[in-house]
């Protein structure tokens, strides 16, 4: 431990607050996720969004050290980005990237998803001008309508591609129920996916990886893998859904901690925070830590959600500022200094990404992806 908070943060941050992100966990979720994989399927670390808030060049380094085999972005920037962090692996842009991106995605060696003929154009003109010969990969649409191809319009992008002379290296899909075991959807996309994966080889295209599978399906089954399974979640701990979730034993990476920075004892009846909506029932001790919405403690937890402080659950009293957030610590003895796990685990109590997800109506994935770049992260190999 060093610097003012006793979080091992670096000099210049003097707010206590901080991620830590364990990477031992991330290793241990990597390796779960490939016991399900048969030897020959690869793994895809999605790390879009800054690795779902755990630092995307930290995270990469661990999933390719312990076997994935490519990594996926959403945006260039995220590839570029990476690149410049000295990561070497396939990078997939999960999206077909911007015209004006086209020059850039090649000299970085981005890997490109394509669905249009336009994006297909646009491509193949920076290849020539900067005289490459890319791989791409076909998105194909097979029912969640969010991008790709039509299956129609597939074999005329896979025919553009090589008469533009860029290499076919892959073609996929994107399901929208994976997460619902017993949805009937999945195995309608994944036989519309079928169909035209086999109207390809009849035309002698055979890309070397098809891949249909995030992190619901990868545990739905093998039949979803194909060569490549594209997962997020599962490698930050968590399951899509609870049915899921017995599937692997994933533990969650990201810890959200912070330190008591002011106590006051209030009597019964008093209002706490703006607009005065919590009162607590007899003399309490409120303590004040020093995080908020903008850091992306969600304001909707105000007067619902529950932090750990002397390891025991504490109610948040009141509403929930932009840079400082309540607790109700009753009569327990609480002091400037002590520590709070927002997400985490103190003294064997725990609170996870899908208990904020609950109260607040949403999922693990916007709960962690939430938490803003304004906290700094602080990196930690646990066992
Ligand atoms: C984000 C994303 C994934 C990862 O999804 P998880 O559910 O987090 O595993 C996979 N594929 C695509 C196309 C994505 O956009």
């Amino acid at each position: 431990m060093s610097g003012s908070t006793g979080s091992g943060l670096g000099s210049g941050n003097y707010r206590p607050v901080w991620v830590e992100v364990d990477l031992g966990a991330i290793r241990h979720n990597v390796r779960e996720i490939r016991r399900v994989l048969a030897p020959d399927v690869g793994l895809l670390a999605v790390v879009k969004a800054s690795a779902y808030g755990h630092g995307d060049a930290q995270v990469s380094h661990v999933a390719l050290e312990e076997g994935a085999s490519w990594l996926g972005v959403a945006l260039v920037e995220e590839g570029v980005r990476l690149r410049e962090a000295g990561v070497t692996a396939p990078i997939l842009l999960l999206s077909e990237p911007p015209a004006d991106a086209a020059e850039v995605v090649l000299a970085r060696s981005l890997t490109a998803t394509v669905y249009t003929a336009e994006g297909i154009r646009s491509l193949a003109k920076a290849a020539g001008d900067l005289g490459v010969c890319p791989e791409v990969h076909i998105k194909v649409d097979t029912g969640m309508h969010r991008v790709g191809g039509s299956p129609e319009q597939a074999l005329a992008l896979a025919g553009l591609v090589l008469e533009e002379g860029m290499v076919i290296g892959g073609i996929w899909s994107h399901l929208a129920v994976a997460d619902e075991p017993g949805n009937p959807f999945s195995e309608v996309q994944r036989r519309r996916f079928d169909v035209v994966c086999s109207e390809m080889e009849a035309l002698g295209i055979r890309p070397r990886l098809r891949h249909l599978a995030n992190s619901g399906a990868t545990l739905l089954g093998k039949e979803y893998h194909y060569d490549l399974v594209r997962c997020g979640l599962a490698i930050y701990g968590y399951a899509p859904s609870a049915e899921l979730a017995p599937a692997v034993d994933l533990r969650p990476a990201m810890t959200l901690k912070a330190r008591v920075s002011l106590v006051k004892e209030v009597g019964a009846g008093e209002g706490v925070s703006y607009g005065l909506r919590y009162r607590p029932e007899g003399r309490s001790l409120l303590a004040t830590v020093p995080i908020g919405y903008a850091d992306g403690l969600p304001r909707g937890l105000s007067g619902r959600g529950v932090v750990l402080v002397g390891g025991k659950r504490r109610p948040i009293a009141g509403t929930i500022t932009m840079d400082q957030v309540v607790l109700d610590c009753g009569q327990d003895r609480v002091e400037i200094g002590d520590e709070v796990v927002l997400l985490g685990e103190q003294a064997g109590e725990r609170i996870t990404a899908v208990d904020w997800a609950e109260a607040l109506g949403t999922i693990a994935y916007e709960v962690l992806a939430g938490v803003r770049s304004r906290i700094p992260r602080v990196y930690v190999e646990g066992a």
